[in-house]
C-alpha cells in the first residue's frame, strides 16, 4: 500500500488489534512517482499521532515513518530491525505504559472516537509540505493536542426547539441521530463524530442544535428514551410552540 493512504485509523486499528508497535515504511520524502506526495501526509499524521500517543501515554517510539526507495534493502532491513529492537525492549504495549488492558482499551477507544473530529479541525496543517522531516517534528504542540481533547466541541439537541423534521438525522453520516416523525431528536454521544453536519443542516429558523466546547455530555439513549418528547404541527403534546 503507498504510504499516502495510510490513514490515522489504520494506525490506531493495528494498536487496538494488539500491535505492540507500527512501523510505516514509505518512498523518501519528494520522489514520490505521482503528483500526489501522499508521503508528507502520512509524516503529518505521524508527527500529530505521536503527540497524541504522549497525550493519553503511550510511548510514542512505538510508532516510527522511515523513507527508503525500492533498491535501498539494506536501508529497510536496517530500519526495521531497529524498530523491532526498540520495541522488544518497550514490550508488550501497555507493559512499559503502566497501563493494564482494560485502562489501554478504553484510552484507545477514546482516541478513535476523537479521530474524525481531530482530521477535520486540522485538515489545514495535516495538508501542509514541509521543507525538512525535522520540522514536522514541531508541527503540533503537546499543548495543542491537549486542547483538542479538552476544548473538543460537542453537540446537543434543544428538545425546546427541535421541530423533528428530521433533517439532522438523514444527514448524519454515522447515524448518530435518533428520532422519527413528529419525534424530538437526540443525538448518540458516544457515536457522534463531532462532525457538525447536524449543526450546518438544521433549518435556521428552528436553530435547535447547539454547538458546546469543552463540555463532555452524557448519551442521552437509549438510557433515556423518555426525552423524545412527540412534535406535531410545530407543537408538542401540550401544544407549547
Ligand atoms: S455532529 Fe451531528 S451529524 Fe456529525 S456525527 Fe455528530 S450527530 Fe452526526
Ligand atoms: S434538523 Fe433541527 S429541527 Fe430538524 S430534527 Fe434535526 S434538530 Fe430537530
Amino acid at each position: 500500500m503507498c504510504s499516502g493512504r495510510i490513514d490515522a485509523s489504520f494506525v490506531l486499528r493495528a494498536f487496538s488489534k494488539g500491535a505492540d508497535g507500527v512501523f510505516i515504511g514509505a518512498c523518501h520524502l519528494g520522489e514520490c512517482n505521482y503528483m500526489t506526495h501522499g508521503n508528507f501526509q502520512t509524516l503529518s499524521m505521524v508527527s500529530l499521532f505521536k503527540k497524541i500517543m504522549e497525550f493519553v501515554g503511550i510511548n510514542p517510539e512505538r510508532l516510527k515513518m522511515a523513507f527508503m526507495s525500492g533498491s535501498e534493502a539494506g536501508v529497510y532491513t536496517e530500519s526495521v530491525n531497529d524498530f523491532t529492537g526498540k520495541v522488544k525492549t518497550l514490550g508488550a504495549l501497555g507493559s512499559s505504559e503502566g497501563l493494564g488492558e482494560d485502562e489501554l482499551k478504553s484510552r484507545l477507544e477514546a482516541v478513535e472516537r476523537f479521530i474524525p473530529y481531530i482530521k477535520l479541525v486540522k485538515k489545514d496543517k495535516l495538508a501542509l509540505r514541509l521543507d525538512e522531516e525535522e520540522q514536522y517534528d514541531r508541527l503540533f504542540t503537546k499543548e495543542e493536542v491537549e486542547a483538542l481533547f479538552k476544548e473538543a466541541v460537542t453537540y446537543r439537541i434543544d428538545p425546546e426547539k427541535c421541530r423533528a423534521c428530521m433533517i439532522c438525522l438523514r444527514k448524519c453520516p454515522v447515524g448518530a441521530i435518533a428520532g422519527g416523525k413528529n419525534l424530538t431528536h437526540t443525538i448518540d454521544q458516544d457515536a457522534c463524530i463531532k462532525c457538525g453536519t447536524c449543526f450546518e443542516a438544521c433549518p435556521p429558523r428552528f436553530g435547535a442544535i447547539e454547538k458546546i466546547s469543552g463540555e463532555t455530555l452524557p448519551p442521552p439513549f437509549p438510557e433515556n428514551p423518555g426525552n423524545k418528547r412527540e412534535v406535531r404541527n410545530g407543537q408538542d403534546a401540550s401544544g407549547q410552540l
